[in-house]
């Protein structure tokens, strides 16, 4: 439920609407779960590209007068917390550049495996990055394409790639969605009266009032332009590897994810949760928001009642100063509350989506015992997470994945809690259409479907840190155009 892993990305896009920007900027506001880092548009109106983009949440960059640049009926725009690439200005997105092939503007949700290599030979061939991004090897292998067309350039670069990549780009007149050809990450296409529009999750195409059509096709290049929508398919036929981890904690439960609805998952992961994992309790409580889905399912499985025993304050924001280090746990305390009248007296069986280093549910187990409960029953909708994500998801290294390096029973005497279960790998693919086979499940395996390279970076993740130093963030939102 804590923001201390970084999130991934949301991309969206829209073509052929006379508000295409402030589309895009309430599109921004359904994704701001998936990056909180930063956000940013980009605008085309047929002649020029037009950028805004700053570091903080979708609501403190974008108002009338940022917005006000942004003209056309064409717009991308990103939300991020990155996954590559260190946390300052030069890394938000979207990513605008000028070059032979015209103005160009990307978004990218996911982690390109194979970017340190294009990159090194992109470097050695004379490029001079202005990010460590892993997106800007798409713009450099775009830039330098000798191929007669925007939609050939785009192809010849996208294809060069490997890894997970749903983009969504802006030319002066077009708007092109790409997906990776196994599928990782999710893209949705939808329709707004005349206009086209890509997002990452359906749940801002809700927020529109656009009708969702399909999702952008694994393998597929869309592209929306004057000559209406049209589809490529440039990428060899690859297994499909759909992020397992969407259903699990990235997307909203009120969107559609991999053609079915994430609540619908969740709420089947508490269910087959239950049945695994079944223990005589009192109440089911949700670790909110996180749990929320899951535990429904597992209430209604076991019978036991549903209560939301622990009080989440929204309110709290990206960036909370503890005010003295004896005050312990204040963290934890200041975005949740107990339940008092509750908990006390009672056997509490609490549910959560997953647990990666086992610090917050550990801090949680103590407040819940605190407020009295008699037994504490520690349940996670997920299998133990045991390797880190190289398409997206930024998990710590193996070392720090309490699934990867301890017992179950050291994990519960760990978290202090009676008993610890999990959801077996069967039940969570059970759980899914199509019995999970075009599932990644690399992060509860350690079975990877794209390979990467194994030495770098500690084996943590593909990012493309310097010196890992981060950048505090600039005031001013950078526009460009
Ligand atoms: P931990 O205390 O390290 O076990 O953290 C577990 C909590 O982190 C759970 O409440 C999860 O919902 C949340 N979580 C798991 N993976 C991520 C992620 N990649 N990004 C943000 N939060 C996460």
């Amino acid at each position: 439920m804590f923001d201390k892993f970084r999130d991934e990305c949301g991309v969206f896009g829209i073509y052929g609407h006379p508000e295409a920007a402030k589309l895009a900027y309430l599109g921004l506001y359904a994704l701001q779960h998936r990056g909180q880092e930063s956000a940013g548009i980009a605008s085309a109106d047929g002649e020029r590209v037009r950028l805004v983009r700053q570091m903080g949440y979708v609501n403190d960059i974008f108002n009338e007068a940022t917005l006000a640049p942004l003209s056309g009926p064409i717009a991308i725009g990103h939300t991020r917390y990155s996954t590559a690439g260190e946390s300052r200005l030069s890394n938000a997105q979207p990513i605008l550049i000028d070059c032979v092939h015209g103005q160009v503007g990307i978004c990218h949700n996911g982690n390109i495996v194979n970017a340190n290599e294009v990159r090194d030979r992109l470097v050695r061939a004379g490029s001079i990055f202005q990010t460590n991004s892993d997106t800007e090897v798409v713009l450099h292998l775009y830039a330098r394409s000798q191929a007669g067309s925007v939609e050939d350039a785009l192809v010849e670069s996208v294809t060069q790639l490997t890894g997970a990549f749903s983009f969504a780009l802006i030319t002066k007149d077009s708007m092109i969605a790409v997906r990776d050809p196994h599928g990782f990450r999710p893209l949705a296409l939808g329709k707004l009266d005349e206009a086209w529009v890509v997002s990452s999750e359906t749940c801002a195409l809700d927020l529109i009032g656009a009708t969702y059509v399909r999702d952008v096709e694994p393998g597929e290049v869309l592209i929306a332009g004057p000559d209406g929508l049209r589809s490529i398919k440039p990428f060899p036929k690859s297994a499909l590897s759909h992020c397992i981890f969407e259903h699990v904690y990235f997307a909203r439960p009120d969107s559609e994810v991999f053609g079915q609805s994430v609540n619908e998952v969740r709420t089947n992961l508490g269910r087959v949760l239950a049945r695994e994992t079944g223990v005589d309790a009192d109440v089911v409580v949700p670790i909110p928001d996180s749990g929320v889905c899951a535990a429904i399912g597992y209430s209604e499985e076991s019978k036991i009642p549903l209560r939301m025993g622990l009080i989440r304050n929204h309110y709290v924001g990206r960036t909370f100063i503890e005010p003295a280090q004896s005050i312990r746990h204040f963290g934890v305390k200041v975005k949740l509350n107990p339940v008092k009248s509750i908990l006390a007296g009672k056997r509490v069986v609490l549910i959560d989506d997953s647990l990666v280093r086992g610090t917050t549910s550990r801090k949680i187990v103590k407040m819940v015992r605190a407020s009295g409960a008699a037994e504490v029953h520690l349940r996670i909708s997920c299998p133990p997470t045991i390797s880190p994500c190289f398409y997206g998801v930024d998990t710590p290294r193996r070392q720090e994945l309490i699934g990867a390096t301890h017992t179950l029973e050291e994990i519960r005497k760990y978290v202090a809690a009676d008993t610890i279960g999990y959801l077996s790998l069967g039940g969570l693919l059970s759980s899914v259409k199509g019995q999970g086979a075009s599932y990644c499940t690399s992060c509860y395996t350690g079975q990877y479907p794209v390979a990467f390279p194994r030495d770098h970076n500690g084996y943590l993740q593909l990012s493309l840190k310097i010196d890992g130093r981060r950048e505090l963030p600039e005031q001013e939102p950078e526009t460009v155009g």
